[in-house]
C-alpha cells in the first residue's frame, strides 16, 4: 500500500507522527536524522532509502548536505543512474529544527519526473519532425478556419506566393471552377483522399494539384461543430504536362502511321498521294487538303492531289515560292482557315502540304503544326520519289539524242492510246513514216558531228511542221516518224507535200551533189472504221516509204489502203 511507512529496524527516534507526516505524499519521501542516514521511509521510498544507505546517490547527499548546513529547504533536479535506466527526480530535502534551531531531522520528498522529461523530449522530437518534412516537401500543406480563409500555409509558400501573402485569403479564390468540386476540398466536411484540382499560381499559370484533406471539429458536450479543414497539396502540374504531351506524341504517332499504311501499297505515283491527301484529311479533321509537287517544266508548283472541299479554296500554291524548307504558315480566306508547309528532300523545297478548315470552327493548334510537318516529311520523301520516277519514264522514253519519243514508247504506248481514242470518236489521222535521204554519205564525207547536226536539223524541221496533238519519234538512225491526229487523207496528202517542200533545205548539208540530202516520207491514211491493226497501219507507210526511195527519193507517196495488194520493195 502506498502509505505503508517502514521503519528501518532498531532505529527508535522515528514517531508516530512522522510516520503519518510522509506517509501521504505520493512519491517517495524519506526522513533522516541530521547525518543524513534515513529513519524511515514510506513504501514508494524505499529503493531510494536502500540507495541512500548504500551511498549510492552521492547527489542526493551533497543536497541532503546543502539543507542542513543552511537549514533552509534545499531542491534541485537530479539525473540518477539505475540498473533500470536512468531516473529523473526533482528531490526537496527541508530540514526539520529543533528548539534550540538546530537541525533534527531532514525531510527528504522526491518527485519522479523520469517519464515527463520523455514526454517532452518526444514530443519536441515528434514536432521536428513534422515540421521538417512539411518544410522539405514541395508539396505544401494548408489549414483554413470555419469561413474557408487560409490559416496556415507550409512555410515555403504555395503557388508562387509567400505564405504571409496567402494567410487570410479566402482558399477558394486560388480555385479555378471552384463550383466542380463537391466537396469542396477547403470547406469539406469528411476527409478526401487524392482529389484532382486545378488553381491559379500568383503568375496566372495553372497549377494541377492533388489534394487530400481532414475536416476540423470541435467537440463540446454532446455535439461536433466544424471549424475548418486542413490538408495537403501536391503539385502535378508537370507531371500532367508531360503525361499530356506523351499521350499526345503517341497519338501523331497512330496518326502518322495510319497515313503511312494508308500510302504504303500504292504504287501509282498518283494513287499515292491521293492516298496520303485523303488520310491525312482524316486524320486532321481537316474539311480539305492538296498535295503539291514541284513543276519543273513551269517553274512553279503544281497541285498533284487534292481532297475534300475544294470550293473557294485561293491557290495557295503561290504562297510555297516564299517560304523556307519546313516552314508552316496559316492562311485565312474568306471561307477557310489553311494551314501550308513545305515537303522537302535533303533540304530543298520540293513540294507543299496544305489543309483547311471552315474559318469559323476552332483553331489549328501546335499539335497539327506538329502532326501536318510529320505527314509533309514523309510526302518530301514520296515526291522525290515521284520525280525519280518520272525522270526514269521519261528517260525510258525517249531518245536521248534528240529528246523525242523513241520507237517503243511511239509504237507500244502512244500509239495504241491514240488509235483507241480516235475508234471512240470516229476520228482519222495520219502515219507519216520519215526517212533520210543519203544521209550515211554525209556521215561519209563531213563526218559523224555533222552526221548529228542533220539529224538535229530534220528533228526541229519536224517539231515546227508539227500541231499541238501530233506525235514525232525517232525511230532509230535516220528514220522518224509523225503522227497527225484528226486529218483527212486529202489534208494529209497536202501537208506530205508541204513537209517535202521545207525539207530541201537540208540540201546544203549533203554530202555530194550526186547525194543530196533530203527525205522520203511514207504516209498511210488511217480509219477507224477500217478495222486495221497497228501492225498493218506501220507496214503500209513503211511499204510508201520504200516505194518511194526505189523510185527517186525525195518525194512521198500515199499507201494504198488497207486490204489493197502491198507493193514489194524489190
Ligand atoms: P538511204 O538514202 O537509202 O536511206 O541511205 P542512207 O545513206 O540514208 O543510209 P541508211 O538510211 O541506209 O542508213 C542510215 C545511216 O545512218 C547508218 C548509220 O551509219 C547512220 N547513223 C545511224 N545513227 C546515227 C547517228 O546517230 N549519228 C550519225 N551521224 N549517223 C548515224
Ligand atoms: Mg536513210
Amino acid at each position: 500500500m502506498a502509505n505503508e511507512v517502514a521503519a528501518p529496524a532498531g532505529n527508535a527516534q522515528a514517531s508516530d507522527a512522522d510516520v503519518k507526516l510522509i506517509a501521504g505524499y505520493p512519491g517517495p519521501a524519506l526522513l533522516l536524522d541530521a547525518a543524513g542516514s534515513p529513519i524511515l521511509a514510506n513504501a514508494k521510498g524505499t529503493g531510494l532509502e536502500k540507495a541512500l544507505a548504500g551511498g549510492a546517490v552521492t547527489d542526493i547527499e551533497t543536497l541532503i548536505g546543502k539543507a542542513v548546513d543552511s537549514t533552509s529547504i534545499a531542491n534541485a533536479t537530479l539525473t540518477i543512474a539505475t540498473s533500470r535506466g536512468e531516473l529523473v527526480l526533482d528531490v526537496t530535502a527541508i530540514p526539520a529544527l529543533d528548539v534550540n534551531g538546530a537541525v533534527a531531522k531532514v525531510l527528504l520528498l522526491a518527485r519522479d519526473l523520469t517519464m515527463e522529461r520523455n514526454l517532452r523530449t518526444t514530443l519536441v522530437e515528434s514536432r521536428q519532425r513534422y515540421k521538417d518534412l512539411v518544410e522539405i516537401s514541395s508539396d505544401f500543406s494548408w489549414e483554413v478556419d470555419a469561413e474557408g480563409k487560409f490559416m496556415f500555409v507550409s512555410p515555403q509558400g504555395a503557388l508562387g506566393y509567400k505564405a504571409e501573402e496567402l494567410v487570410g485569403q479566402k482558399a477558394r479564390a486560388f480555385v479555378i471552377d471552384p463550383d466542380e468540386y463537391t466537396p469542396f476540398p477547403f470547406t469539406t466536411s469528411r476527409k478526401l483522399d487524392n482529389i484532382e484540382m486545378w488553381m491559379r499560381n500568383k503568375d496566372g499559370s495553372t497549377a494541377c494539384v492533388i489534394v487530400s484533406a481532414l475536416p476540423l471539429v470541435k467537440n463540446d458536450d454532446d455535439s461536433e461543430t466544424w471549424i475548418g479543414c486542413r490538408g495537403n497539396c501536391r503539385d502535378v502540374t508537370e507531371e500532367r504536362e508531360s503525361e499530356a504531351a506523351l499521350a499526345r506524341a503517341r497519338h501523331r504517332e497512330q496518326l502518322l502511321n495510319y497515313i503511312v499504311s494508308q500510302i504504303r501499297d500504292e504504287i501509282e505515283p498518283h494513287d499515292m498521294l491521293m492516298a496520303a491527301a485523303t488520310a491525312s484529311a482524316r486524320a486532321l479533321g481537316a474539311a480539305g487538303s492538296r498535295i503539291y509537287r514541284e513543276d519543273a517544266a513551269h517553274d512553279g508548283f503544281a497541285v498533284a492531289a487534292e481532297y475534300g472541299n475544294v470550293e473557294g479554296v485561293e491557290d495557295l500554291g503561290q504562297k510555297i515560292a516564299g517560304l523556307k524548307a519546313g516552314d508552316v504558315i496559316n492562311i485565312d480566306t474568306p471561307n477557310w482557315s489553311a494551314l501550308l508547309t513545305t515537303t522537302q528532300y535533303r533540304g530543298d523545297v520540293n513540294g507543299a502540304l496544305a489543309m483547311w478548315k471552315p474559318a469559323k470552327s476552332e483553331a489549328w493548334d501546335d499539335d497539327h503544326r506538329l502532326m501536318l510537318t510529320d505527314v509533309a516529311n514523309q510526302l518530301g520523301i514520296a515526291n522525290e520519289q515521284i520525280a525519280n520516277h518520272e525522270r526514269i519514264v521519261a528517260l525510258s522514253r525517249t531518245d536521248s539524242m534528240t529528246g523525242l519519243l523513241n520507237r517503243r514508247a511511239f509504237y507500244e504506248e502512244e500509239l495504241p492510246r491514240r488509235i483507241s481514242r480516235l475508234e471512240r470518236a470516229n476520228q482519222t489521222a495520219s502515219m507519216f513514216y520519215v526517212d533520210m535521204d543519203n544521209f550515211k554519205r554525209v556521215n561519209d564525207v563531213h563526218g559523224h558531228q555533222a552526221g548529228d547536226e542533220a539529224i538535229l536539223f530534220l528533228r526541229d524541221m519536224l517539231i515546227n511542221f508539227s500541231r499541238p496533238g501530233d506525235l514525232i519519234a525517232r525511230l532509230g538512225g535516220d528514220e522518224f516518224a509523225m503522227w497527225l491526229d484528226g486529218i483527212d487523207e486529202e489534208t494529209s496528202r497536202k501537208r506530205a507535200g508541204q513537209l517535202i517542200e521545207t525539207s530541201k533545205q537540208m540540201v546544203t548539208m549533203s554530202g555530194d551533189e550526186d547525194h543530196p540530202l533530203g527525205i522520203s516520207i511514207g504516209v498511210a491514211f488511217f480509219d477507224p472504221k477500217s478495222g486495221e491493226s497497228l501492225d498493218d497501219l506501220l507496214a503500209r507507210a513503211d511499204a510508201a516509204m520504200y516505194s518511194v526511195k526505189k523510185r527517186s527519193k525525195g518525194g512521198f507517196e500515199m499507201a494504198p489502203p488497207p486490204g489493197a495488194p502491198l507493193e514489194m520493195p524489190d
